[in-house]
C-alpha cells in the first residue's frame, strides 16, 4: 500500500487563489459573512506557514484596515461592510440596522491577531460592555442587538462559544483596566452549556435536542475559554476526567469515527421530498397496508461487515448514522484534543480518509468523497491533520482554531498580561 501524500503546494495555491482572485459564485449567499471567509483564508495560509512570505506587508496592512473598517463605534464587529451607512449618519435610534455580530466579533479579533496586530485600535471596553447585553436570561447568547436593544438570533452553543472566546481575547489575564465593566454571567453560561448534554453523552444545540459534533466542539471550546481565565479554580464536570458527564462525552466523540464514507452517489434522494400529492398519499397508504415488520426485515439486504480494506479510511460524522464529512474530522478531533483524549482516535484512518478521499486535485478539501473544495472544509481538513502532526503544518490551538503562534502573540501583548496590583 502506498503512503498517502499531503499535497502542501497545491493547498497553498488554493488558499492564495481564494485570497487574491474572485471566489466562485456559490459563495454569493455568504456575502454578509465575509469575515468568516476571510478567517478561513488568512488562517489557512498561516497554518501552511506562508502568510508572511506569500503576502506583502502592505497587503497584510490592507487586510487589517478592512477588519477595523468592520468595527462598529459602539463596540464589536459587523460581518461585512454592506450595512455600514457611515458614522456621521449613525444614531442611537438607527444603529440596530448596522449591528455588531457575536461570531463576526470573535473572528475579526482572531484574524487581527494572526496578522500580527496588537488590537490597540479595538474598542475593548465598549465591546466588553456590549457582550453581557447579548446574554439571555437562560445563560445563552444571541447574535445581534436589534431595535429596542432586543437580543436577536443565536441561542445555541455556537454563540456561547464565540461570546466566551471574545471575552477571553479581550478581558486579559486579570481584567486589568476594566473597573466598572460588568462581566457576562459565567455561572449561567456554564449551567446552559451543561443543560445541552444529550442522553448519549454528546452536546446538542439546546436542552433535549439531538447531539451534534459542531455544538459539542462549541460547548467544550466555551468551557476551555472560561477555564483559561479562571486559573483552573472552578471545575466543571463536563471537562473533568472521571466524571460521568466527561466519560460519556468522550465515548460519544470517539464513536463518531466511521468507515461509512457515503461513496455511492445517492445524495439526491433527499431532494425528491416535496409536498405530498394525491399519488404520494395513495402510494403511502398502500405501503402502510402492506406493512409487515417480519417480512420487511427478512427482505433487508445483508450489511457487509467491515473488512481490513474498508477500515483503512475512517473519517468522522457529526451525528449517529451519518456518513463521514471532512469538517467533522475537525469538530471531533479538536474537541478530543481539548479534552486530552486525541490519542483515542484512529489517526492513520483519519489521515488516509482526508488525503485520499476528500483532498482535492486542485488543492483544498471537499466536504465528502469526490466533492469540490470549499474554504470551510479546506481549512478544517488542514487543522485536523495538524492535530495529528502532519509535516508542513504548524501546531494549532484547538479552542482558538488558529496556530499556537497566534495564542502566544495574544499572551505576549502587554495589556493582556497585565496583572492587578493591590
Ligand atoms: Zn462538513
Amino acid at each position: 500500500m502506498s503512503e498517502a501524500v499531503f499535497t502542501k503546494e497545491r493547498h497553498i495555491r488554493y488558499f492564495l487563489r481564494c485570497l487574491k482572485t474572485f471566489l466562485p459564485e456559490l459563495y454569493t449567499s455568504n456575502d454578509s459573512n465575509r469575515i468568516l471567509l476571510a478567517f478561513f483564508t488568512v488562517a489557512g495560509l498561516d497554518l501552511l506557514g506562508v502568510l508572511q512570505s506569500k503576502t506583502t506587508p502592505e497587503e497584510r496592512q490592507g487586510y487589517i484596515e478592512w477588519i477595523y473598517h468592520c468595527q462598529v463605534p459602539s463596540g464589536g464587529f459587523r460581518g461585512f461592510t454592506g450595512t455600514d451607512f457611515g458614522t456621521e449618519r449613525r444614531t442611537r435610534e438607527n444603529e440596530a440596522w448596522d449591528p455588531a455580530n457575536v461570531p463576526s466579533t470573535f473572528f475579526a479579533l482572531v484574524i487581527l491577531l494572526i496578522l500580527g496586530d496588537d488590537l490597540s485600535r479595538v474598542k475593548r471596553t465598549e465591546c466588553l460592555r456590549w457582550l453581557p447585553k447579548m446574554q439571555r436570561s437562560d445563560g445563552s447568547f444571541g447574535e445581534v442587538l436589534g431595535l429596542g436593544d432586543q437580543v436577536e438570533g443565536g441561542g445555541d452553543l455556537r454563540f456561547c462559544c464565540f461570546a466566551a472566546g471574545t471575552r477571553y481575547l479581550l478581558r486579559g489575564k486579570s481584567a486589568a483596566g476594566l473597573d466598572g465593566v460588568q462581566d457576562i454571567d459565567v455561572e449561567k453560561l456554564v449551567a446552559f452549556i451543561e443543560s445541552c448534554q444529550a442522553y448519549d453523552g454528546g452536546m446538542a444545540e439546546g436542552p433535549y435536542c439531538e447531539a451534534h459534533s459542531g455544538h459539542t466542539y462549541c460547548a467544550i471550546g466555551a468551557l476551555i475559554f472560561l477555564d483559561r481565565l479562571s486559573n483552573g479554580s472552578k471545575r466543571v464536570s463536563l471537562v473533568s476526567p472521571g466524571s460521568q458527564r466527561y466519560e460519556s462525552l468522550i465515548r460519544w466523540l470517539v464513536s463518531r469515527q466511521t468507515a461509512e464514507l457515503g461513496e455511492e452517489d445517492d445524495e439526491d434522494s433527499d431532494d425528491a421530498d416535496g409536498p405530498a400529492g394525491d399519488d404520494d398519499v395513495q402510494t403511502l397508504t398502500k405501503a402502510v397496508d402492506r406493512l409487515n415488520l417480519d417480512e420487511s426485515i427478512d427482505q433487508l439486504s445483508d450489511l457487509p461487515p467491515p473488512t481490513k480494506e474498508s477500515l483503512q479510511w475512517a473519517g468522522f460524522n457529526g451525528r449517529c448514522n451519518k456518513y463521514a464529512d471532512t469538517c467533522y474530522s475537525f469538530w471531533n478531533t479538536a474537541t478530543l484534543d481539548m479534552l486530552g483524549k486525541l490519542p483515542m482516535v484512529d489517526a492513520a484512518g483519519n489521515r488516509q480518509y482526508l488525503l485520499e478521499k476528500t483532498q482535492h486535485l486542485i488543492g483544498g478539501f471537499g466536504k465528502g468523497v469526490g466533492e469540490p473544495p470549499d474554504l470551510l472544509h479546506s481549512y478544517f481538513g488542514l487543522v485536523s491533520l495538524a492535530f495529528q502532526g502532519e509535516q508542513g503544518l504548524d501546531s494549532v490551538d484547538p479552542a482558538l482554531c488558529a496556530t499556537h503562534r497566534t495564542t502566544q502573540h495574544l499572551h505576549s501583548l502587554p495589556w493582556w498580561q497585565e496583572t492587578l496590583t493591590d
